[in-house]
């Protein structure tokens, strides 16, 4: 019989990759829809005939029980959130909704209806914030720096407490930041792939932008929607860091995307101070390489080989001439 996963946030980034494994590996795939007035089914479309949406909110506790109730799923990947970090200082409280409560309402539908479902949650690095330690790992301690961390390192706690309270196979992913031509055009890597491709093609003679000297661990989103799945077909559930152990700025992320579009990036990048954030987070860099005597599984190796791949920033700035422009 196929396995049955439960993809919330599937008309996302991640969701969309995520959906493309597992059809591959013979699952059936649902999807959790929020209701909205236009479709925005754009990043699964070409996969609409093989999966099937369902309706359900993470505002919506009965929503959510209805719908385990309904799909039976033997995994459920709760990837929905409020993802944008700027945004998070917008609404706090609706990003404690979506990102902290919604997660707990989740956890308890799965809990109340079956709790041999598995479970992955999606958290974030932005959970480690102004950083206690270099390199970030499992047992590093969270530092938070916007409503949006702090919404995600509830949401982390809640699903270690459930997985401690009512032996769910529960499982926090803490991911690095993960892009592809997929990405959301307000991060910073489509905004700067974006802005490249409309200087280069007239349609534009500037990209603003915030602060050049943050750093980040990119890394490749096909890649990483591999790791969450590993991570639910171990024989216990744990917790994983999941990054390439390399970390680039802001600057050089710039640099190199003009530079593939032959353009000396100096000349069209303004810094507009509005960009600048409340509180920043300025260096992430994750180890994924778990040291733990060898009991578990490394995280490197839920990326399906021994060393991470350290290509993310190239990938990131390889998006060069942007889809979404090339489509005007
Ligand atoms: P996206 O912003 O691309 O996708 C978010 C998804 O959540 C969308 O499908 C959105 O639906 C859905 N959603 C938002 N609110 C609700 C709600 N109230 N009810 C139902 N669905 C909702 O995010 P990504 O794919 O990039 O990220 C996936 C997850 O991983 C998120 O939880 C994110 O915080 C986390 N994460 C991402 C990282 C990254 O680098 N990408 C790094 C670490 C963690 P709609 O289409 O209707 O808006
Ligand atoms: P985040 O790490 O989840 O916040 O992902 P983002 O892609 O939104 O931001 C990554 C880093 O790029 C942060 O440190 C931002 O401050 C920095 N950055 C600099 N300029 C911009 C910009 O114009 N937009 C965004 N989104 N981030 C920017």
């Amino acid at each position: 019989m196929a396995k049955r996963a439960l993809i919330t946030g599937i008309t996302g980034q991640d969701g969309s990759y995520l959906a493309e494994l597992l059809l591959q590996q013979g699952y059936e795939v649902v999807g959790m829809i929020r209701r909205s007035s236009a479709p925005n089914t754009s990043r699964i479309e070409h996969i609409l005939d093989r999966v099937t949406l369902k309706p359900a909110d993470l505002l919506d506790q009965l929503s959510l029980l209805r719908l385990i109730e309904d799909v039976r799923p033997h995994e459920v990947y709760n990837l929905a959130a409020m993802s944008f970090v700027p945004a998070s200082w917008d609404q706090p409280m609706l990003t404690g909704e979506f990102n902290s409560q919604g997660v707990t309402r989740m956890l308890d539908a799965v809990r109340r209806v079956d709790s041999s479902i598995r479970f992955y949650q999606a958290s974030s690095s932005e959970m480690f914030g102004k950083v206690r330690e270099v390199p970030q790992t499992e047992l590093t301690p969270f530092y938070p720096r916007s409503p949006y961390g702090v919404s995600k390192v509830f949401a982390h706690y809640i699903t270690v407490n459930y997985r401690e309270s009512y032996n769910l196979f529960a499982v926090s992913g803490i991911l690095f930041n993960h892009e592809s031509p997929r990405r959301g055009l307000e991060f910073v890597t489509r905004k700067v792939t974006d802005g490249v491709a409309r200087v280069k093609l007239g349609l534009a003679d500037r990209l603003t932008i915030g602060n050049l000297d943050a750093h980040r661990d990119w890394g490749f989103a096909g890649d990483y929607v591999r790791a969450m799945w590993l991570m639910l077909q171990q024989s216990e559930p744990d917790d994983y860091v999941i990054a390439t152990g390399v970390s680039h700025s802001v600057r050089e992320l710039v640099e190199i995307a003009f530079s593939r579009a032959g353009l000396d990036w100096e000349k069209y990048v303004h810094v507009d101070p509005a960009l600048l954030r409340p509180a920043e987070v300025d260096h992430l860099l994750g180890d994924a390489r778990r040291v733990d005597g060898g009991r578990r599984p490394q995280a490197s190796q839920l990326l399906g080989r021994r060393e991470p791949r350290i290509d993310g920033l190239t990938r990131a700035a390889c998006c060069r001439l942007d889809v979404s422009v090339l489509r005007i």
